[in-house]
């Protein structure tokens, strides 16, 4: 069973934080200009809106044409940088994530590298854009793996390739010029951060073996929990989140994507925490952690989780 409070044991102070940091860049509650852009649809850049929901005071816009979710206005790209890059972002990994690290590579990280190792009968060569503190890519290494990492924040590195002793590249995968040519190429909930996805996945095309895997996971815009949110617009401190989530995928956007840069889906599957995270914030936790992930597992088996995990190949 997945056990919410153990992946994140210190999300209230998590979100306070972030809270304290964002104040700055809205003026009476709205977005300041100064720091925001309009976008069109990350997939298929459209302007037309189904429906639109504002939550921790970004604007979320569902688009007409193809299901995503995008935040509109975004910041500008220049205040993202900053954030990831200062200390502001480091404070998110030791809030967040290092308190989790064991949990997360035990009880995640092991799944994660399953399923994917139940693809290939050999270990093979693996790049993690945005490998934060390590924990999945370590996993890969003591299965025998040659592993690589990318990771922009400079503390995240540091801290994986010392606690790990990865291989970890501090910089951004646009900076990343290599010839290499890797099996497994993953992105553990990184692409949904990005401002030009495409270039992303191009760039990843390149990379990648012609007989490699892609791995994607990245936040769902047709789950329980956005869908929830997106009919109440109540403040939530998972998944929707303005200032990094820049767009939420639906699943015919994630394949158009995908298949847009020379990728095909071979699996595509759903998984979450929509109801212990329903069931912290608007049931007073009414369910107990059995009745949650059963009811999560039914949500799972029907696409309507939060993440949305997918496996490409190139086509041929
Ligand atoms: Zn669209």
């Amino acid at each position: 069973m997945i056990d919410e409070k153990k992946i994140n044991p210190n999300i209230d102070k998590l979100h306070n934080y972030f809270d304290n940091i964002l104040a700055k860049y809205f003026k009476d509650g709205k977005p300041d200009p100064e720091y925001f852009e309009q976008t069109a649809c990350y997939n298929c850049g459209s302007h037309e809106i189904a429906n639109s929901f504002t939550v921790n005071q970004f604007t979320h816009v569902r688009c007409k044409n193809c299901q995503m979710v995008y935040v509109n206005p975004r910041f500008k790209e220049s205040i993202v940088t900053n954030l990831y890059n200062e200390a502001d972002y480091t404070e998110f990994y030791k809030i967040k994530l290092i308190p989790s690290i064991d949990y997360r590579k035990t009880v995640l990280a092991e799944k994660k590298y399953e399923q994917i190792a139940g693809y290939f009968n050999k270990s093979g060569k693996v790049l993690d854009i945005g490998s934060g503190l390590g924990e999945v890519l370590s996993v890969f290494k003591e299965h025998g793996w040659d592993c690589k990492g990318i990771e922009f924040n400079e503390f995240a590195a540091n801290y994986s390739k010392e606690k790990f002793s990865l291989n970890i590249l501090n910089k951004s995968i646009y900076d990343f010029d290599s010839s290499e040519k890797f099996d497994v190429i993953m992105l553990w909930g990184v692409l949904e951060h990005f401002f030009k996805p495409a270039d992303i996945l191009n760039k990843i095309h390149e990379l990648l073996n012609n007989d490699g895997l892609l791995l994607l996971e990245v936040p769902s815009a047709d789950s329980v929990l956005v869908r929830y949110y997106e009919r109440t617009s109540k403040p939530v401190d998972r998944i929707i989140e303005g200032d990094r989530h820049i767009m939420l995928f639906s699943l015919r956007g994630l394949i158009e994507m995908t298949e847009n840069s020379g990728f095909t889906p071979i699996e595509i599957k759903s998984n979450g925490l929509d109801i212990s995270t329903l069931n912290r914030l608007e049931l007073n936790n009414t369910l107990n952690l059995s009745q949650v992930n059963k009811v999560q597992q039914l949500l799972d088996d029907s696409m309507q989780g939060d993440l949305l995990r997918g496996f490409f190949k190139k086509k041929v």
